[in-house]
């Protein structure tokens, strides 16, 4: 068997144990003598295992009894018309910009109403996260977006935006679960599952009830309304099955770990190996403003297209994979999720101190 470290920001790494025990599973699940992915999702075994996602899930990230947690399908890309359609009552929501991803949520958003973007990044290539203590929140704003780690550009907030009692919600996609989460201090928080929880094909949303509501937008088809995923436990139809399964795997193999403080303990100490390299460095560097770095998104360049080229092709060589930068940004990217070993950050490290030397 052939495993590389691979640094992709998704669909990306995932932990070996679950791996082995989905393939262990495979053929017969627990004796039923079929697969999960041939199983019904209205059969008992099914349903114990949607529920006991949900409820390790539930436990990781300390949900309080008034949110509820929704499977949905359509990815991200969906998010950014659902929550509009289900959140913009008044027409009006403003939209704080640090990166693609809050970029596109913002062009959804004005095909519903009145987005309004506060504040942005975009100056400086979204290199790092604007000042969000003082916004010019609108007073009719139904919410305030933001996306709260830049994936692309590799920033995070580390302190929320003082929405001055406006509904927060967040995009957490590229770092779910890779650290404890208060999510009373938002209206609505959701991820795409493929960075950083499971395989492609879900996003998972936890929403406030007081903000479910039959009063969505005129013409908001049922498949894209939130109640439509509370009232029906995330099953008014087939939901991703096998993505879910694997989803509830990883939650277990979080608890086993220790939970997410735990976690967030190994994220921090395998981002400083890689940062403190950075820091030192003569040919790599990293591309944002120190305070806003991301733990799980570590951009970097050596100034010189030809030798990023050199380095990406070497390091695939020698197993270190998908260390490309997005195709936006150029340079690298090491994406470093919560299945990342350590031992990955540090045989990366090693490889670029090789590197140096050898091309200096
Ligand atoms: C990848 C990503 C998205 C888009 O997800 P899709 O499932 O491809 O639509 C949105 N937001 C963030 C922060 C992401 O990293």
């Amino acid at each position: 068997m052939h495993r590389v470290y691979n640094f992709s920001a998704g669909p990306a790494v995932l932990p070996e144990e679950v791996l082995k025990e989905a393939a262990e599973e495979m053929l017969d699940y627990r004796g039923t003598g079929m697969s999960v992915m041939e199983m019904s999702h209205r059969s008992k075994m099914y349903q114990q295992i949607i529920d006991e996602a949900e409820a390790d899930f539930r436990e990781l990230l300390n949900i309080p009894e008034n949110y509820k947690v929704m499977w949905m399908q359509g990815g991200g890309n969906l998010q950014f018309a659902m929550v509009p359609m289900n959140l913009m009552k008044n027409r009006v929501a403003d939209y704080i910009v640090t990166g693609q991803w809050g970029k596109k949520a913002f062009q959804e958003g004005k095909l519903y109403g009145n987005a309004v973007k506060i504040a942005s990044s975009e100056d400086k290539t979204f290199t790092y996260i604007p000042d969000c203590s003082d916004l010019p929140i609108d007073e009719d704003a139904d919410y305030v977006y933001i996306c709260e780690n830049n994936t692309i550009y590799g920033t995070k907030f580390w302190e929320l935006p003082n929405t001055k009692g406006k509904p927060l919600v967040s995009d957490v996609s590229s770092c779910f679960l890779s650290e404890p989460m208060d999510v009373t201090k938002y209206a609505y928080v959701w991820g795409g599952v493929q960075k950083n929880i499971g395989p492609a094909g879900c996003a998972i949303g936890i929403i406030n009830e007081d903000f479910l509501t039959d009063d969505v937008l005129p013409g908001t088809p049922t498949m894209m309304r939130f109640k439509t995923y509370t009232e029906n436990g995330s099953m008014y139809n087939t939901p991703p099955c096998y993505t879910i399964y694997i989803c509830g795997k990883v939650f277990k193999w979080l608890k086993a770990m220790g939970g997410l403080k735990e976690m967030q303990r190994r994220n921090v100490e395998k981002a400083a190996i890689l940062y403190d390299f950075l820091d030192q460095s003569q040919m790599f560097h990293g591309t944002v403003v120190k305070k806003d770095r991301s733990l799980m998104n570590v951009p970097f360049v050596t100034g010189n297209p030809e030798l990023d080229a050199k380095f990406i092709a070497e390091a695939k060589a020698a197993g270190l994979e998908n260390l490309k930068g997005h195709r936006i940004v150029g340079g690298m990217r090491a994406s470093i999720y919560n299945a990342m070993p350590k031992a990955g950050v540090q045989a990366l490290v090693d490889f670029m101190e090789k590197f140096e030397k050898e091309n200096k």
